[in-house]
């Protein structure tokens, strides 16, 4: 790899020099959504946010391997082990199956990461697709002595951990000194518990709960915190190079993951952690019951009391990338403003820059030598822990020479054609490959693309209904031939571009 990149471990609370543990090959995971409530805007920030670190280690040649999950099963509604399964209870108030509210808010998180033209990871598996690989997990932690069995749960002993490993609270720090400060009169209703620090790795099923699957402990259903250890193992290793959430995951999700692997494996997972900083709105974090948020539909169709107009998604994915990764981010109606005004600064100056006609035989004279030097930055600024603020700032720089050079007032004879055209390719590269921002017109086509995809599908699957097998095959063949491939599946129909 020619490029050096610098990496702030969570766990080190430093930034470090990146070493892929393979030569050239990164594994990286990140917690996806709970798919029992539409995404907010939030989780966009830190799914863009791991979009734009995929997509430029791609670009500065790793081959990567990128698990995104989604959580189907086990998120319990307080976050720790009481309280109802969040899908389940929205099963309920629905009245619809766990699998239905998992298929439909899955498709509604997949077609806003497409308005914000964020990539599909390599690999995104289902908790519920590995209840086995989770049952396995539970027995050899409970083999290696580090969980307890109570009445058909299965608990991780933190205690017992803490003695023999001495490494629990390294990620999250205080607020695990806090919880294993608590003794067992602070156990409450979880008196099954040894102690308040542990958790648990299979629950039992009361007799009413919808997802449920034969263990040797009980009918029951896994651990949230245990389905990413084991989903991460299963495609990345059991060590592999990043993972990654928002900061709000550190405690006790990803601390209780670390847990788990080395009471299984032996060893963590992960050799670098990564956390996104949280989403504000107006000063305040972003919460739905003082009404302070709005969803991303609202926020691109203008319909909130918080902006006063639409703003593009391509805007929204500018005005993201304008905060670093793990600085907080203020979402304002004046800052989506500016943001809108930058993008558009920056589109200009690639189309002005697409029209410069390279001069023959000129050489490079200072405004050659300074735009390779800021081409230059802008890289190295990625390089330092994804800085993508600044790499911004670098290029609003190059925006600035470019629109000199087509005014006058710097002059192109001092541009070598070899430089015009590495400048050319840079902003082109950095503005869509590794930002991901798009034309505000594609952004458009690609809506109306969606909903005539989604139109004919519909049609397909009422056809499909009616044994009118003609029409059906009329349109899998029609698409078919512009290579539009329809994907059936016992979960819907999607469609893929070839
Ligand atoms: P969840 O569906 O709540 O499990 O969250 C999915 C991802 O979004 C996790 O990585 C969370 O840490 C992240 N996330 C949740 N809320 C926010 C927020 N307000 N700002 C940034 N990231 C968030
Ligand atoms: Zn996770």
């Amino acid at each position: 790899m020619d490029r050096q990149l610098t990496i702030y471990n969570s766990l080190t609370r430093k930034k470090e020099i990146f070493k892929p543990i393979e030569e050239g090959h990164v594994g990286m995971y990140a917690c996806g959504p709970t798919v029992y409530s539409d995404v907010h805007l939030g989780n966009c920030r830190t799914f863009i946010g791991f979009d734009t670190i995929f997509r430029y280690l791609q670009y500065i040649g790793y081959k990567v391997r990128y698990v995104r999950n989604i959580t189907d099963v086990g998120h319990l509604v307080d976050d720790a082990d009481t309280g109802e399964d969040k899908i389940s209870k929205k099963a309920r108030l629905e009245k619809l199956e766990p699998m239905e509210i998992v298929q439909k808010y899955t498709n509604g998180f997949h077609a806003i990461m497409s308005k914000l033209n964020v990539l599909s990871p390599s690999i995104e598996p289902r908790a519920t697709q590995h209840i086995l690989e989770q049952i396995e997990m539970v027995r050899d932690i409970l083999d290696n002595g580090f969980a307890y069995e109570v009445n058909g749960a299965v608990y991780f002993d933190t205690q017992k951990f803490i003695k023999e490993k001495g490494i629990y609270g390294e990620l999250s720090g205080r607020k695990v000194d806090e919880l294993l400060a608590m003794t067992r009169d602070d156990l409450k209703n979880q008196d099954e518990k040894r102690h308040p620090a542990d958790f648990a790795i299979w629950m039992k099923a009361a007799p009413e709960h919808l997802m449920k699957w034969q263990s040797p402990w009980s009918e029951g259903f896994p651990g949230w915190h245990l389905e990413c250890s084991v989903m991460s193992t299963k495609y990345l290793g059991e060590t592999f190079d990043i993972h990654g959430g928002g900061n709000d995951l550190k405690f006790p999700h990803h601390e209780n993951e670390i847990a788990q692997n080395v009471g299984a494996c032996g060893h963590a997972p992960a050799n670098y952690w990564m956390h996104t900083n949280m989403l504000l709105m107006n000063g305040r974090k972003m919460s739905k019951s003082d009404g302070n948020t709005i969803t991303p539909q609202e926020l691109f169709s203008g319909d909130s009391v918080h902006v006063s107009k639409g703003y593009s998604p391509t805007v929204v994915r500018f005005f993201m990338l304008q905060s670093h990764y793990r600085s907080t981010m203020d979402l304002t109606d004046e800052a989506l403003q500016a943001a809108e005004k930058g993008y558009r600064r920056l589109m200009e100056g690639y189309k002005t820059l697409e029209k410069l006609a390279p001069k023959k035989d000129a050489t490079d004279g200072d405004v050659g030598a300074e735009i390779l030097s800021l081409i230059e930055a802008a890289f190295v600024e990625m390089d330092d822990d994804f800085n993508t603020p600044k790499a911004m700032a670098r290029l609003f720089e190059l925006t600035n020479k470019i629109n000199a050079l087509k005014d006058g007032h710097l002059d192109i004879n001092k541009v070598s054609e070899a430089t015009l055209q590495r400048l050319q390719t840079v902003m082109h590269d950095f503005i869509f490959d590794i930002f991901g921002l798009q034309e505000e017109a594609d952004c458009e086509s690609n809506d109306k693309m969606n909903g005539v995809m989604q139109l004919l599908i519909d049609i397909r699957q009422q056809a499909r209904q009616n044994k009118d097998w003609a029409t059906s095959d009329q349109i899998r063949d029609a698409l078919a031939a512009l290579n539009i491939q329809l994907k059936d599946s016992k979960d819907g129909t999607d469609w893929v571009m070839e």
